[in-house]
């Protein structure tokens, strides 16, 4: 079986494609491979913005052959945190790049004008983007879906202009509504001039045994659409979680001042589902549609004419720029989120640099001439659209800072304190406990999904958990996602994919593997990330945590810093460090 590796050279406008059947027998596709490549091709200590620094695309054996299996794992060196950059997306990507023939795309070097790179199958071009160079990342995929060939089968995949300025916190745009969201890819696409990736193909996929194939499948379908395990991603949506921590007092207000808000109700997930709701969408090969699309409706005449908008929601936007900018009506939370789509940057990140702006300014740490006059105060939508605006065009030292990032900005200005970036990742919206933050601290991109420690919190809430057991529930969810990370299944479905049904699944491919060898590689991949990020200067016992943390009371009560001390040293013993 061919393993296809796609090679790009942005320097010498050349491509080749290799079969790496090595790295993906060990270590599954996904991460596990992307891992690898990035290990592979990222020499030590690389500046993240130059032309060395590689970026990669992977997908893994299940891809676009069960439902729900649907992600591609971009790995990169961080622009924002300086180690490791791993990011995941959902959309047509994984199924365009599995009909291209190619389970990894390695992008080297940087071109000296704008382009963009076209993929159909193994006919690789690398043309001309200078006309597109400047344009949202909203109107650039309808540019390119007219002058690209591929329709039903192709993916395109482009940053904004927050990519463009090298923003830290820039994403990358992927089809409609889905992103590498997180890690600053997008600042990695902008510094090697790069505006937008398409990629289509025409192979078909296939599978050495059919029928049983189409037996797993079909259990695994039924299951995804038939029970109630995924029921709540298509309903309400992630979104419902604003009412329901607001209420554990888990929901970050006003840059973590506090843990519940009076205006959660407001912009809940069911005010959103009643009065906003559009319409709903899905990632290819995914019966579910959790992707929520709100409507705006803003008027821009007095003859009651109206434009409409539609923007996608979630939990996450809600939080970042509603309550931890104090934000409850609505259509600001929309406004918002639209106007970081626009400039194709990240918006939990936007919202936490906003957020810790708008204290510094009512502390003083900043002036009002530092801020340009933009008056930061919670609440204020058309006051953060301007304050967006200008990080993005980084109109002066002040807004240059804040396009670094909450930690580099609070290195220069002071207010560490209330900075809150773990591992220098702008942190998730829970304020659950310490599985919360100290999983926030260890896991490998300082994310909420690595290991969910806010959910390890809400059952130490009701089992009175040991900070043990604590640990070794957050070792348990950062190995296992290690190997589900490695099919790139969406994390939603992961309670669908069971280690029992990840072997059906697999061998149904041809790939044999037993529970113990699939334990053995989470715990390897796991390793392997840390020794990326080692390498590049990440020590998870010198990592900073924001006082903040310790000053608000969260869904487990107050937390002190002597439990989190208590974490680490059981997880050092337990990871062998
Ligand atoms: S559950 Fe949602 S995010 Fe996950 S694959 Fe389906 S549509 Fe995409």
């Amino acid at each position: 079986m061919l393993r296809r590796v796609l090679y790009i050279d942005l320097n010498k406008g050349e491509s080749f494609v290799e079969d790496r059947y090595d790295l993906f027998e060990e270590w599954l596709g996904g991460t596990g491979v992307a891992t690898q490549l990035l290990l592979e091709e990222c020499p030590a200590g690389i500046e993240p913005l130059s032309p060395e620094a590689p970026i990669i695309f992977s997908i893994g054996p299940l891809n676009a052959l069960f439902p729900a299996m649907t992600k591609t794992v971009a790995t990169f060196k961080s622009p924002l945190s300086g180690e490791l950059g791993e990011s995941y997306a959902g959309g047509r990507l994984a199924m365009a790049m599995r009909f291209a023939g190619h389970e990894s795309i390695v992008i080297r070097g940087a071109a000296d004008r704008p382009v963009y790179i076209s993929i159909r199958d193994d006919d690789v071009q690398i043309k001309d983007a200078r006309s597109i160079w400047g344009i949202p990342a909203t109107v650039v995929g309808y540019i390119l879906r007219d002058v690209e060939t591929g329709v039903g089968r192709r993916s395109i995949i482009r940053i904004g202009p927050g990519g463009e300025m090298l923003v830290k916190y820039a994403g990358v745009v992927v089809d409609t509504y889905r992103h590498f969201g997180r890690l600053g890819l997008g600042a990695a696409f902008g510094s090697k001039k790069l505006k937008a990736i398409v990629i289509s193909g025409t192979e078909d996929v296939e599978v050495p045994d059919p029928r049983r194939y189409r037996e797993i499948y079909k259990g695994l379908y039924k299951t995804v659409v038939q029970t109630d395990a995924m029921e709540k991603y298509h309903d309400i949506g992630t979104p419902i979680n604003i009412n329901v921590l607001n209420q554990l007092k888990g929901l970050p207000t006003r840059n973590f001042q506090e843990s519940s808000f009076e205006g959660a109700e407001k912009i809940s997930g069911e005010v959103l589902a009643d009065d906003y709701l559009f319409r709903r969408v899905s990632c290819a090969h995914c019966p579910i549609g959790c992707i929520h699309i709100g409507m705006l409706k803003t008027s821009f005449s007095r003859e009651h004419e109206y434009e409409i908008r539609k923007i996608s929601y979630d939990f996450e936007l809600i939080y970042a720029l509603g309550s931890n900018l104090g934000v409850s009506s609505p259509e600001g939370v929309l406004e918002l989120i639209e106007a970081c789509e626009r400039q194709g940057i990240d918006a939990i990140s936007t919202g936490v640099v906003l957020a810790w702006a708008t204290e510094a300014l009512e502390r003083g740490i900043i002036t009002p001439e530092d801020a340009l006059g933009v008056k930061l105060q919670w609440n204020d939508v058309n006051e953060y659209l301007k304050a967006i605006d200008n990080i993005v065009k980084k109109q002066n030292e002040f807004y240059s800072a804040l396009a670094e990032g909450v930690e580099a900005a609070s290195e220069k200005y002071g207010g560490g304190d209330f900075a809150m970036a773990l591992g220098k990742n702008e942190v998730p919206g829970y304020h659950t406990g310490p599985a919360s933050i100290f999983g926030l601290t260890v896991g490998v991109r300082h994310s909420h999904l690595d290991n969910a420690g806010y959910s390890i919190d809400q059952k130490a809430a009701k089992k009175n958990l040991s900070p043990e057991e604590m640990v070794d529930a957050i070792i348990k969810e950062d190995d296992s996602r290690g190997v589900y990370n490695s099919l790139v299944g969406c994390l939603f479905a992961r309670g669908v994919y069971s280690t029992e049904k990840i072997i059906e699944a697999l061998a149904s491919v041809g790939i044999e593997r037993t529970e113990e060898e699939l334990e053995v590689l989470g715990r390897k991949i796991f390793d392997e990330k840390y020794r990326f990020k080692r390498r590049e200067g990440f020590d998870p016992e010198r990592a900073r945590i924001p006082h903040r943390f310790y000053e608000t009371i969260s869904t487990m009560g107050m937390v002190d810093p002597e439990t989190i001390e208590t974490m680490m040293k059981i997880y050092r013993r337990r990871r062998g460090w």
